[in-house]
């Protein structure tokens, strides 16, 4: 074992923090309450690397939950925000950067026709639920056990006992009776599906599922079952609500949808879109988007929406996304990573998989080939999930703070800083296997 790296000023700042928030944090996972220690406070960041308030530098493998699909302090990012910052932080009111932002966009995407930017992943997919409510004139809506899309009311709901059965909630402060209109089954389960669909006929406005569920682990859907999933939802009048928060731009400029070649009824966005500001859509056909107002009916609105610093961000972002070769070169790039790490556990006979699509990757402590729902995950397992996080942050290696964290690879991440990071992973599973 490794000693451990000093966390004092973290220690301190953390301290002081909780004076000002609850469990001193602005968004709870950062907390480290599934991690050992004090949650690290970061200074900066450039390139893969990250440095923290006692001075310790960290190959980032967390890059703010996927929004740095290029790495921080990106040249092209940094010089756009910093030649838009002359020009003024907020207008409220329509700019040429949000024509040319959407414009990217939709050029490169054939599952879209229009799209409206707001400022997060919550809100992306909170309006884009309203919005097929307000389309299909129903109330139901059916997620699965297992997907995050955000912490709006009707979302924060987990399932009941029983096949299909009306949510519970998972916060408090959400009312039952919204609990009662969202619908909660387990993943890659088609008679569940079925069921959800005799059970409450003509009442259900969408099915809403994460691109590749990757909140709760790296669930891997097949093919078939989320065509099943498309065939279902079309037949019963149903909206396909796909929730591209992390997928979008991350799978390619046409995430899961061209990965399964699908076509949901609506795709939502955030993360990536806004090259680390905050920034998040949602996007459908023409037709349906027409119902959100002021041509339509189903309000939605936003004083700091189409922002002009997180435009230039988006634009400079997913510019250099669509050169030719990203999306290949960034799979590759994960697939050598994790191939090189899966020999290293066969060879030492070590339980845990690792899961990936396109440029992330999650470690799961099981000998279980295949993981789809949330139930597979064995809670004891997050054990070893957290000596596995310690021991690679005392070697200068950040992964996310929770063993239900997938991880992402970047392209700022060097060969280098792979084959010191693939080092260290051996090492952090040496110890936690000793
Ligand atoms: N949907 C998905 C699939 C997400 O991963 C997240 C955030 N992790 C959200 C929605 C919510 O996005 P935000 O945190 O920007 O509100």
């Amino acid at each position: 074992q490794h000693q451990d790296i000093s966390r004092a000023k973290s220690a301190e700042l953390f301290e002081k923090a909780k004076n000002f928030f609850p469990g001193g944090v602005n968004s709870p996972v950062r907390a480290f309450k599934s991690v050992y220690g004090t949650p690290l406070f970061i200074e900066r960041g450039d390139e893969a690397y990250v440095w923290d308030a006692d001075g310790n530098k960290f190959i980032d493998f967390c890059c703010s939950w996927g929004p740095l699909i290029l790495g921080h302090n990106n040249a092209q990012i940094r010089e756009a925000v910093a030649a838009q910052l002359d020009k003024g932080l907020s207008f409220g009111a329509p700019t040429r950067l949000e024509n040319e932002l959407a414009e990217l966009i939709l050029s490169n995407n054939s599952y879209i026709e229009k799209l409206r930017f707001v400022s997060s992943g919550t809100e992306a997919v909170m309006s884009a639920i309203r919005l097929a409510r307000g389309y299909t004139k129903r109330d139901k809506i059916v997620k699965f056990e297992g997907c995050y899309h955000g912490h709006s009311d009707s979302l924060l709901v987990k399932a009941g006992s029983g096949l299909v059965t009306f949510g519970e909630t998972s916060s408090a402060g959400v009312p039952k009776s919204f609990a009662e209109e969202t619908i909660v089954i387990a993943l890659d389960d088609k008679k569940a599906l079925e069921e959800v669909f005799i059970r409450f006929p003509d009442q259900i406005a969408a099915v809403i599922i994460e691109g590749i569920p990757a909140n709760n682990g790296l669930l891997l859907q097949d093919q078939e079952y989320i065509h099943f999933l498309r065939a279902i939802t079309k037949e019963h009048g149903s909206l396909l609500i796909f929730d591209e928060v992390i997928t979008g731009f991350r799978l390619g400029f046409q995430g899961a949808a061209h990965h399964y070649a699908v076509q949901p009824d609506i795709i939502t966005y955030g993360k990536i879109i806004g090259g680390g500001m905050p920034v998040g859509a949602y996007g459908a056909s023409k037709e349906i988007m027409s119902h959100i107002s002021p041509d339509g009916g189903v309000y939605q609105a936003g004083t700091l929406s189409g922002n002009p610093i997180a435009m230039v961000a988006g634009i400079a972002t997913l510019t250099q996304l669509a050169a030719s070769g990203f999306y290949d070169k960034q799979e590759q790039t994960t697939k050598d990573f994790v191939e090189t790490l899966r020999n290293y556990i066969a060879d030492k006979n070590y339980e845990v998989q690792i899961f990936t699509v396109g440029s992330i990757f999650w470690f799961a402590f099981t000998a279980q080939q295949r993981i789809s729902r949330a139930e597979q995950i064995d809670p004891q397992s997050m054990e070893k999930y957290k000596i596995m996080h310690r021991e690679l942050l005392n070697q200068g290696i950040y992964f996310g703070p929770s063993g239900y964290e997938v991880g992402f690879i970047s392209s700022a991440h060097t060969e280098e800083d792979l084959a010191t990071s693939i080092q260290a992973i051996k090492n952090a599973l040496d110890i936690v296997f000793q």
